[in-house]
Order: C-alpha cells, then structure tokens, then sequence
C-alpha cells in the first residue's frame, strides 16, 4: 500500500497490523507525561510483561528445592538451556544441533576465533568491515597479536568509496578475490551497528568458502530483527546477543551458531569446560574432555538459570509473532520511516542507511549537519528515545514488535520540529 503524510493514515496502519497486540505486552519507560516513542532497541529492547513470572518461577524453585532444583524444578535446571535451542534455531534458520545459548557476545566471539582462527604464515589476515562495533574490533585485532600477527599485517578492513558510508557488494567481493589465499578469516557484522547496513551473508559466505577462508557474522544488529538463514548461507559461525532486538535484558546469555559441517570435527582446537563435556559422562568426573557435537560442545559454564529464564520470556514472544511476519512489518515500519523522513528533506540532516530493504534492518541512522547532540539530548526529555554516536549520527529503529506507525509519525514531528524544519 502506497504510504500517506498525515496521522489518520498511521493510525489506519496500525488498526490494520496483525502484530498490533504485542505492544501491550512490554513496559514502555515513563520519562516525560506524554507516552514515550521507544527507537532504541537496537540498544537495549524493552522488558516484556511476563519476563518478571519466568524469573520468579527460578526464583521459589531455588528457595524452595535448593540443589534438588537442577532435576526437580518445574524446568529442571540441569537441561534448562536446552529450553531455548528450538526456538533459537528457529529464529535464525538453523538446525538443532548447530546452536546453544551462552556466555556473552564478546565472550562467544573469542571462543569461535579460537577454533576458526587459525593463522598461518601464508594465510593470516582477517577481514572485517570499517567501523565495526569497537568490541569487535578489540578482540579481533587482540587474536591476531595473541597469535604472534600485527593487525598492521594481519588486519583487512573494507571501507566504503570515497563520500559513499556503505559498502558495496561488489566490492567486498573485490576483496575476497584480491586478498583470498592470505585470509584466514572473513568476520564481518550481519548489520553494522553504526549505518545499519545489512550484508549479503550469502553472498560473502560463498566468496569466502571459495578462496578457502573461514567465514562468521557478528548478529548483534541481525538477530530478532533480519530473517536469518545460518544454514543454507552456510557460514563456519555466528554470535550474537540478546539484550538488543532480543529482548532478553541487559547483559542477558547470548547465542552461538556453529554450522553442522563442524558439529562431529573433533580435531578443532576449542577451549574446554565441562559444560561442553558429553552430558552422558559428565558427571563421572573424568579428566579427559569428551565434548557434545555441535554447538553445545562450545559449552563452559553450567549457565545463569536466570538469564535464562528472561531470555524464555521473549523468546516464547517471538516465535508466537513469528519471525516473517515481523520482518515484514520491519520492512514497512522503516519504509514508512524513510518515507516521512525524504517529505522533509533538508540540509539539516541525512539517512546514510541503504534504501534497499534487503540491505537494511529496521535501523535508519541520521546524520544531524549541527549540534546533533544536544537535539538528542531534547529529544530524550520529551520521551523521545534513539541512540547518539558521536560525532554526528543519531541512530533509531522502530521495532515490530513492540512499534507502531503512530510512533514513527510522531518521532518524526519532534525530530522536524527539533531541528526547526517548516511543516512539510
Ligand atoms: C552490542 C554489540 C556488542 C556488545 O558486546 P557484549 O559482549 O555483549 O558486551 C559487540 N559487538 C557488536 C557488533 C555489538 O553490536
């Protein structure tokens, strides 16, 4: 349906949305009196209403079953984790066996660059996107010299074109082909964090395969937000975390995909716990490590029974809205976003996320010409929530799940008015 300039239209959008009922189900932060319009779930995602019962359940099972509760629990906490593995593969469109829940992003990133990192003389370059979330680029670059490497040698950053700020397919093609038999590793973001550019995971998985390279994603900006494929696209690996479109809550477990082809190589060099240990023997104590195939193998920790237990929570929302259909509200929500944002072109601010909805998430980023900052500033005390990064881009998702097109209008009436644009 061809999109229209006024409210009645936004509000005739959001009676028509079939998702319309799940906002209902999360807590909106009170800043200001009027209702707040929440863009930053790309940061933190908002609590669901029922994520305190998950928790309280764990909570009067611990109190009331002490150690007992690892099998007596309503969901026993011996194979808790395991709770999450359907829906998880689900989400990102991969098998069973090829996914676990645990540690943080970061962490997990670590642990997969211990195994598919494996630097040799001929072949020990890294490649990664320009900007990528500084997390990243701290362990990469901290695997390179931890394997006797200088990123100075070692580092292959992709970089847009001169005044372009988003990279072209054909050029990390480009890349791939130049630099392929010294590349150890392509580990690139499913979604920059910064401009909201989704890559073409597909497309670098098999450039990559084809110079021989390992290949992971970065999902922190891609998953609960893009329909992922880890599967058929067939990448080595992926991490991501699940406090951002997740919703799982701040610093909650995070996800790991290790594809199939990996699940049964026990000659992978891996860092060992004993949670990753086979669980038929586990529990006999021996010194040698056995590990589980597939991702659970990747396993350290028995994990935060409670992390989990919020993690349930949105998980269960989302495979009840499901992803397709969240992706396709997605595509419209930012379409519609984009669409109020080009009425009132001006000089004042620019979208520098793609246009194409298959090269982007929900995520625009604006950049604001002056004083960005402040704006943001004003913004947030009128309830108006996105996310500043210096220095001048000002990044904002409306989330299906939980937003509306009431919302995208009215952020982009106090985002005009903030920076003084006449009405369009
Ligand atoms: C949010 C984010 C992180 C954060 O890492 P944590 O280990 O969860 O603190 C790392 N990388 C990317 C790309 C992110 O977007």
């Amino acid at each position: 349906m061809p999109f229209q300039p006024d409210e009645d239209f936004a509000a005739a959008m959001d009676a028509g949305d079939p998702l319309r009922g799940f906002r209902e189900r999360f807590f909106f932060p009170t800043p200001a009196e009027r209702p707040c319009v929440y863009f930053c779930g790309h940061s933190l995602g908002l609590q669901p209403k029922t994520t305190a019962d998950y928790l309280k359940q764990e909570l009067r099972d611990w109190a009331e079953l002490g150690v007992e509760g690892h099998f007596q629990a309503r969901h026993p906490w011996m194979p808790y984790h395991r709770l999450l593995t359907e829906q998880t593969a689900e989400l990102v469109g991969a098998m069973p066996i090829e996914v676990v829940v645990m540690n943080s992003l970061t962490v997990n990133l670590h642990l997969m660059m211990v195994s598919f990192y494996r630097p040799t003389r001929q072949r020990h370059k890294i490649i990664v996107e320009r900007g990528a979330f500084p997390s990243d680029q701290y362990a990469i670059k901290s695997q390179i010299l931890f394997h006797g490497f200088t990123p100075e040698t070692s580092l292959i950053e992709l970089t847009p074109r001169p005044g372009e700020y988003c990279l072209r397919d054909e050029d990390i093609d480009a890349v791939i082909e130049r630099e392929g038999d010294t590349v150890a590793l392509i580990l690139l973001g499913g979604v920059n964090y910064a401009t909201g550019q989704a890559f073409n995971m597909a497309r670098i998985t098999q450039a990559g395969h084809k110079q021989g390279c390992v290949v992971g994603f970065d999902l922190a900006h891609a998953a609960g937000n893009l329909q992922l494929h880890l599967h058929d696209w067939g990448p080595d690996f992926a991490v991501w975390c699940s406090y951002k479109y997740l919703n799982g809550g701040p610093g909650c477990i995070a996800g790991c995909f290790v594809h199939e082809r990996h699940a049964r190589n026990w000659e992978l060099p891996r860092f060992a716990g004993w949670w990753g240990h086979d669980e038929k023997s586990r529990f006999a104590m021996g010194p040698e490590f056995s590990p589980m195939p597939g991702a659970d193998g990747w396993q350290l920790s028995n994990p935060p029974i409670v992390s989990l237990a919020a993690l349930r929570a949105s998980m269960d929302i989302f495979h009840e809205a499901g992803i397709a259909r969240l992706r396709a509200k997605s595509e419209s929500l930012t379409g519609y976003l984009e669409y109020l944002l080009r009425r009132r072109e001006s000089p004042a601010f620019s979208i520098t996320t793609p246009p194409e909805k298959e090269r982007r998430g929900a995520q625009l980023s604006i950049r604001i010409a002056e004083n960005g900052r402040a704006l943001c500033g004003r913004l947030t005390q009128q309830g108006i929530f996105g996310d500043w990064r210096e220095p001048d881009t000002f990044r904002v998702a409306p989330v299906p799940l939980y937003n509306s097109y009431q919302d995208v209008f009215r952020f982009v009436e106090a985002l005009a008015a903030a920076l003084g644009l006449q009405p369009a």
